[in-house]
């Protein structure tokens, strides 16, 4: 198209100067010009660009980097990457980064960090860049949480886009289930602001869909009532942890929506071989806990109201377990059960951890017109830290369904969603960016 009318599309609300944008963009095509474009944009053959490069992506050759520092500098990034016609890939802080960036505009959000609270509101408004650890640091002065997960060095975007499933989901949700709004420049370099009153098709596929529709530059997000929780995890001896999970199969559905169990086998608990070390948080009234904790104490026979402590919602220390496989499973059945128990305990076995999760509770009653996180009916989840042989074994009963932001493999994004979500993402993804310039590690292709 040509260039003036990149412009006047990009500039609707004259957000940014479009002398600024002419200059940025001609410079690019001044035969040996600078090697950089706009302010910050960087291309190969610069020092510059070789040390973003190796700072941000290691090995891999981006036509362009870009370290965006202002919602102005989004807007130029998309615009530079139309007019050099490559795709553009944003990264926060590449946690979830499982597709390739060589050959695209990459687009680093990592400088636009800032966190403010609106106490009142009991909302929070984060810069794209932001982790969950200053969101967490910021709510807790005024005795709130957000609905963040296991590791808070995770980004906000990144998560709450892919779903964002922790600690907090049985009681409050996904991640996606407390956006409020987000600020996002759209493929034809637009900012909008997408929420349940403006541009609602936007706000449904941002709830889910992850970065395909436009380069969030800020959201809102609601915060919840937790300020202290009752956490901490106990161990229990491997002969038990077949009857345990029996009963966590068959009852997990009851566990009241404040608890959240991470039971997860382990081939070696501080040297004392394999054991079930179960992890626990209780986010809601404590007078309420006992009685939960007291069904724990008669399936495991070791006492969980001595083993919890109360603590700051920041606090809470459980062991993760790298996913090297994620499954989601519609049961817990017998055979599932003696093949996770001797993966880890018997001779021949070769995991080092299988940790369940239960979901269900609140991420199982969305409200109306919810985004299209998919999967919410799936009532159990096991990350597998394994060799790929009993990855691939214990995968063989699983629903094949998943949870966007578990999925390493991006050609299996449309596992995450129903179907009928997956090509209304779609037809959507047709609307706002035909051309595919938005590429995310998860993309959705325009109908
Ligand atoms: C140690 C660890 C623990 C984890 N624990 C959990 C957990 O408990 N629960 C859970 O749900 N997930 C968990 N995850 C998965 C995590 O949520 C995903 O990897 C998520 O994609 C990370 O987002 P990010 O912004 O940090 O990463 P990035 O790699 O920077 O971004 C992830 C994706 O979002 C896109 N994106 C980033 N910023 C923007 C933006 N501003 N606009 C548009 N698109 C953007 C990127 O292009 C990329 O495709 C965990 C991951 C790790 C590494």
């Amino acid at each position: 198209m040509p260039f003036d009318e990149t412009i006047e599309r990009a500039n609707p609300t004259g957000f940014f100067d479009t002398e600024d944008i002419t200059m940025s963009i001609a410079t690019i095509h001044r035969p040996g010009s600078a090697r950089t474009i706009d302010r910050g944009a960087l291309l190969p053959g610069s020092a510059e660009y070789a040390a973003a490069r190796a700072r941000i992506v290691g090995d891999q050759y981006p036509a362009a980097i870009v370290e965006a520092a202002s919602t102005a500098d989004v807007q130029r990034a998309v615009i530079t990457a139309d007019r050099l016609g490559v795709p553009l890939t944003v990264r926060g802080t590449g946690h979830g980064s499982v597709a390739g960036v060589d050959g695209r505009l990459l687009l680093s959000t990592a400088a636009m960090t800032g966190v403010a609270v609106d106490p009142w509101r009991q909302v929070a408004r984060i810069r794209a860049g932001a982790r969950w650890s200053a969101v967490i640091a910021a709510a807790a002065s005024y005795g709130l949480s957000p609905t963040s997960g296991d590791f808070p060095g995770v980004g906000v975007v990144g998560f709450t886009t892919g779903g964002g499933v922790g600690w907090l989901s049985r009681k409050y949700g996904y991640a996606a289930d407390n956006l409020v709004s987000a600020d996002l420049v759209t493929a034809d370099g637009r900012l909008i602001t997408a929420s349940a009153d403006d541009h609602d098709d936007l706000f449904w596929a941002v709830r889910g869909g992850s970065g395909n529709f436009g380069v969030i530059t800020e959201l809102e997000i609601a915060l919840a009532p937790v300020s202290r929780v009752l956490s901490g995890t106990v161990n229990v001896p491997i002969d038990r942890a077949a009857d345990f999970l029996r009963w966590f199969g068959d009852h997990a559905d009851q566990v009241p929506d404040e608890l959240t169990l991470a039971p997860t086998l382990r081939r070696s608990v501080d040297d004392h071989g394999p054991q079930l070390a179960i992890g626990a948080v209780w986010a809601g009234d404590v007078d309420y806990a006992a009685g939960a904790l007291r069904v724990l104490r008669r399936v495991t026979g070791v006492d969980f109201g001595q083993e919890l402590r109360s603590m700051p919602y920041a606090k809470i220390n459980i062991p993760g377990t790298p996913p090297r496989g994620f499954e989601l499973y519609d049961g817990l059945d017998e055979e599932l059960i003696r093949a996770v128990i001797d993966a880890v305990a018997a001779p021949d076995g070769e995991a080092q951890a299988l940790e369940f999760r239960h979901w269900g509770g609140a991420t199982a009653r969305p409200g109306i017109d919810h985004g299209p996180v998919g999967h919410r009916d799936v009532p159990f989840s096991i990350k597998i830290n394994a060799e790929p042989a009993t990855v691939d074994r214990l995968a063989d009963s699983a629903t094949g369904k998943q949870f966007l932001n578990f999925l390493a493999d991006p050609s299996r994004t449309r596992t995450a969603y129903r179907i009928t979500d997956y090509y209304r993402l779609r037809e959507l993804k047709r609307r706002y960016d035909p051309a595919n310039l938005l590429r995310p590690a998860h993309n959705i292709l325009p109908a």
